[in-house]
């Protein structure tokens, strides 16, 4: 038999493997970007009328609902989903999202916390993923872990093949 102190600690062990593998599977995360990533604000360095594009075909697939809880609200919110190739250092534009306020409030938690608006986040992220205040503690450790290995990388390389074809056009 186990010692009871490495006992409990293996059950701790256990209970936060448990609890990190939960939580990657919520449909709703903080999702912290690079701070040396200024690619992460694309409306600001696209060409005039590009982003206008984008954010409306990503209104048209929405359809009035929030591409995440699937709440009907009057306005939708662009946001663009990066994803982060740690290994390769890329950065790449995965896709945009026509998102409700609230969860876009929760995955820009940062700016959220900034503007006193977390209580409101909470709530929607606790309602979203089914879960409890301690789990979106949890959530929020994770992705301050990640934001920190983001930091880590001192230069991102930009893939936003995704919207290559609306730049090409441009060009022309
Ligand atoms: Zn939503």
């Amino acid at each position: 038999m186990l010692p009871p102190f490495y006992y409990t600690e293996f059950l701790t062990w256990c209970f936060m493997i448990n609890d990190v593998e939960k939580i990657k599977r919520f449909k709703l995360m903080p999702s912290p970007v690079p701070d040396s990533c200024w690619y992460s604000n694309l409306r600001t360095v696209l060409p005039k009328g590009i982003w206008d594009i984008i954010r409306k075909e990503a209104y048209a697939q929405a359809n009035g609902k929030c591409m995440i809880c699937g709440s009907k609200v009057n306005r939708l919110e662009a946001h663009e989903n990066w994803v982060y190739d740690e290994k390769n250092c890329v950065q790449k534009l995965e896709s945009i999202l026509a998102l409700c306020h609230s969860c876009h409030a929760v995955i820009h938690i940062g700016r959220t916390q900034l503007i006193d608006q977390e209580e409101m986040a909470i709530k929607h992220f606790c309602k979203v993923n089914g879960c409890s205040y301690s789990d979106y503690i949890k959530a929020l450790a994770l992705a301050n872990e990640k934001h920190r290995r983001l930091n880590e990388v001192s230069e991102w390389k930009l893939d936003v093949s995704i919207i290559a074809h609306l730049l090409e056009d441009k060009k022309d």
